[in-house]
Order: C-alpha cells, then sequence, then structure tokens
C-alpha cells in the first residue's frame, strides 16, 4: 500500500471527513483491521484565507509548494491536496515536487462521464466557482456545460462557506438555504451538481436534491484509495 500524503487543515473539518473516508474505504476492501497508511501536513486555515481573500495566489502557491515537499520528505508516494479552492495552485506545487499529485477535479470528471451529464451545476467558494482553473479541468474538450449560480446564490454559497462551514458550524437555515440554491440549478438545467468545495459535504446529502450530487470530498478521498492500493492484492 502506498503512504498517502495529504495536504489538509483547509479547512481542518473537511480534512477529518477526508481521514474518515480514506481509512473507513481501506478497511471495507482489505478488511479486519486495516487502515490507510498515511501522512497529513495540516496548515493554519487563517493565513491561508486571508491569502485567498488579499489574491496573493503566488505565496498561497509557495506555502502549498513548502507542504508537499515536506510530505515527499516524509516519505509520501503521492500528494492529495484536500481543498478544491487550492488547486488553483495546482501547477506550482506539482513542479516544486518529484511525487504525483492526484487533482481533485479528475474523479469528478470520470464521474461525470460514466453518468452521460452534459450539463452540471458548480458549487464551492467564488473562487472555484468564478475563475477557470476547476472548470477549465473539468471541461477539457467534453461536451459538458458548467453552470454556476446567479451573483446572490453565488455570494451565499460563499459566505456559508467561510463564515460557518469552516468553523464547523451546520446550521439548518444554510442547509435549506443551500437546497434552493441547487434546486434553482437544476431548475435551469442542471443533470447532477458537483459540490466542489470539500465542506459543503457537512451541509447537504443526496437526499436534498434532486438530481445527482457529485462530493469532490468523497470522490477525491475514493480516488486516493484506489492508488493507494493500485498493485496491491484486495481479499475476494
Ligand atoms: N475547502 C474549501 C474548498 O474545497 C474551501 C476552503 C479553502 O479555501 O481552501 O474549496
Amino acid at each position: 500500500m502506498k503512504l498517502i500524503g495529504l495536504i489538509g487543515g483547509m479547512s481542518w473539518e473537511s480534512s477529518a471527513q477526508y481521514y474518515r473516508i480514506i481509512n473507513r474505504e481501506v478497511q471495507a476492501r482489505l478488511g479486519g483491521a486495516h487502515s490507510a497508511r498515511s501522512v497529513m501536513l495540516s496548515v493554519d486555515f487563517a493565513e491561508i484565507e486571508r491569502w485567498q481573500h488579499d489574491a496573493e495566489w503566488e505565496r498561497l502557491g509557495e506555502a502549498m509548494s513548502d507542504a508537499g515537499q515536506r510530505l515527499e520528505r516524509a516519505g509520501a508516494e503521492f500528494l492529495v491536496l484536500c481543498t478544491n479552492t487550492m488547486h488553483r495552485v495546482a501547477d506550482t506545487l506539482e513542479g516544486a515536487v518529484d511525487i504525483p499529485l492526484l487533482h481533485i477535479v479528475d474523479p469528478t470528471a470520470e464521474r461525470l462521464a460514466e453518468l452521460g451529464i452534459t450539463r452540471v451545476g458548480l458549487l464551492g467558494t467564488a473562487f472555484t466557482m468564478e475563475q477557470e482553473f476547476f472548470k477549465e479541468r473539468l471541461v477539457q474538450g467534453r461536451n459538458l456545460d458548467v453552470m454556476i449560480p446567479g451573483d446572490a446564490d453565488r455570494d451565499l454559497v460563499h459566505n456559508i462557506i467561510y463564515r460557518e462551514l469552516v468553523t464547523g458550524e451546520v446550521r439548518p437555515e444554510s442547509q435549506t438555504a443551500m437546497r434552493a440554491v441547487m434546486s434553482r440549478l437544476v431548475g435551469r438545467g442542471a443533470q447532477a451538481i458537483i459540490l466542489g468545495c470539500t465542506e459543503i459535504m457537512l451541509l447537504v446529502s443526496q437526499e436534498d436534491c434532486s438530481v445527482p450530487l457529485l462530493d469532490t470530498t468523497t470522490l477525491h478521498a475514493q480516488a486516493a484509495v484506489d492508488l493507494a492500493l493500485e498493485g496491491t492484492k484486495e481479499p475476494a
């Protein structure tokens, strides 16, 4: 089993989910007391959040590169960056290490293709919804239309993430609001919704949505297990 290198803390609420899903998945596949081999470097999110809102992407690229290099020195065989937003600097991180980065967009793109989805709604931070880094990698020549919520809904989703979810606050009224945002996307033709922020799964799940919900946290964590167990014989 490969040693997984997790860059976490963005926020730690979602890193805890990664840790749980990865270990549960390894146990489910290998049985008994099996668990994942992993090492996590968890950052102080207050600093990261400030740099994001000040558009200090170069500094953020350096911080992610430093984290990746530390994990590589600790023996990690590949990297999992446990946040969608910070994939804005994925190229910088990849250039700073000699081990592969398991990109968060790829497992979601694969699932969309499996489901035959051609019109998808994307929820995430304003950075993920409004900038190109996530959508560009998702589409990559595929027949796929990526829809984002309108202005007011984007603000709402962004504020729920940064004011509540990253500090572990799960409010029923925000759950209702998120359901309404998803249903407006479905009304505009979305055949599936991507939870493109690793904390949104703390607030809503498949029961809250009438179309398939693709949670990047779960899909990314499961893909990490696929890669970690590649070449390992799983019990029949
Ligand atoms: N975890 C979130 C994401 O997946 C937001 C926190 C961050 O900005 O890293 O985008």
